[in-house]
């Protein structure tokens, strides 16, 4: 990808976006051209065309996360689609509770809606998460009361890549009759999810993270052992079983289930690439001292690895990498400011700490080549970082 232009750098920035897989984007073409049917039109073949699609990606996605393809919802993204279910478990159970909770480490996307709700008068406990960012069942369970509605947990973690334990989530939320959703974005089609077996009553997702089209993603919502009510939060013509009013966008949702069967596909193969590239990048960087790993060394997405490099600015480190690599550093860039990344502060780094770390993502086009280089210029950069410190003190 991009190899005809020698001075773009690698792209290590998965957990951002990806890019669209060439055999998704062939799928999603004819869509915006000759089969541009309204999916809803249900008395022409333009329409059963649009129809078909729609169908077809429903069915792919609920076989990927094994629920029934009427359990899903499609969405612009998983933002729209956390939303969706905070806010509309939120309103559809005022009569059982206002009690939420939810993790410190979360995505700003659960986050906020979360925060936005307490701002309305419902009650939040926000979890933290040990020194590798896993939850503490036992307080997850402690924080269940009887006006407890939603207990939203994140599968994957999209700064450190850390995989919260579902199943047993799942297990506790049903036993207390709480219903269970994740922010699943950074896991759909990196690692196995299985909403029976994990006792999962709604999850997000999105097809960008994947090599899908960005602007496309769904919310699975369980219809049986519970049946979960949801409040709209789009109201108009009643699409998606009046879930998600609007007109289909079909090039993105034929796009977005292709992206998905693909990435069910090459699972297995994938993970233990991405977990042997991680592995040579994680070796080739301990000719440096003063490394901290962020996160479950084993626990964790195959792609991600997320490193504190002592005594160094994150900032200054990804400027001197950008003609090489593009990533991401553990500060988050919110409007104007850079912020220290909530994420790493959760484990209990300080905000030195927080803004020497780099985010490293791995994705499908990636080479072993490419790792050697990014490693090349890692070390080399951090030491002369380092020199110039020296130098000046
Ligand atoms: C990217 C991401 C989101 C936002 O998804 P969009 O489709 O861009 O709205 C939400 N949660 C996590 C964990 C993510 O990584």
């Amino acid at each position: 990808m991009g190899s005809s232009l020698p001075s773009r750098p690698i792209y290590l920035d998965h957990h951002a976006t990806t890019p669209t897989d060439p055999r998704v984007l062939e799928v999603m073409l004819p869509y915006f051209t000759h089969a541009f049917g309204n999916a809803a039109s249900s008395s022409h073949v333009y329409g059963w065309e649009a129809e078909a699609a729609v169908t077809q990606a429903r069915e792919t996605l609920a076989a990927a996360i094994n629920c029934s393809p009427e359990e899903i919802i499609f969405t612009s993204g998983a933002t729209e689609a956390n939303n969706l279910a905070i806010k509309g478990v939120a309103e559809a159970y005022l009569s059982k509770g206002r009690h939420l909770i939810s993790v410190t480490t979360e995505h700003n996307a659960v986050l906020d809606p979360v925060h936005y709700l307490q701002g309305l008068g419902f009650e939040v406990t926000l979890l933290g998460v040990d020194s590798q960012g896993l939850i503490d069942l036992r307080a997850l369970e402690q924080a269940i009361r009887p006006d407890t509605v939603l207990i939203s947990v994140m599968a994957a973690n999209n700064e450190i890549g850390v995989l919260q334990p579902l199943t047993q989530i799942g297990a506790l939320a049903k036993q207390h009759n709480v219903l269970f959703h994740t922010d699943a974005a950074q896991a759909v089609g990196k690692i196995p999810l299985d909403v029976q077996a994990q006792n999962i009553d709604l999850m997000s997702l999105t097809a960008h993270k994947v090599y899908g089209p960005k602007g496309i993603g769904a919310l699975y919502v369980r219809r049986r052992d519970p049946r979960v009510k949801l409040a709209p939060q789009m109201h108009g013509g009643g699409h998606e079983r009046g879930l998600r009013s609007g007109t289909l966008f079909v090039p993105q949702i034929a796009g977005l289930g292709k992206a998905v069967e693909l990435a069910m596909l090459e699972l297995e193969s994938e993970a233990a690439r991405l977990t042997s590239l991680r592995e040579q990048l994680w070796q080739q960087l301990q000719v440096l001292d003063d490394l901290k790993l962020n996160g479950h060394p084993g626990q964790r997405l195959p792609g991600n690895l997320n490193v504190c490099f002592g005594g160094v600015d994150g900032e200054a480190l990804l400027i001197g990498l950008r003609q090489v690599v593009a990533l991401s550093s553990g500060s988050a860039c919110t409007s104007a400011e850079v912020a220290p990344s909530h994420v790493l502060k959760a484990l209990g780094r300080t905000d030195q700490e927080a803004h020497a770390a780099l985010r490293f993502g791995l994705g499908r086009f990636n080479t072993t080549e490419e790792v050697d280089q990014v490693a090349v210029a890692v070390v080399d950069t951090v030491q002369k970082l380092r020199k110039m410190a020296m130098t000046w003190r």
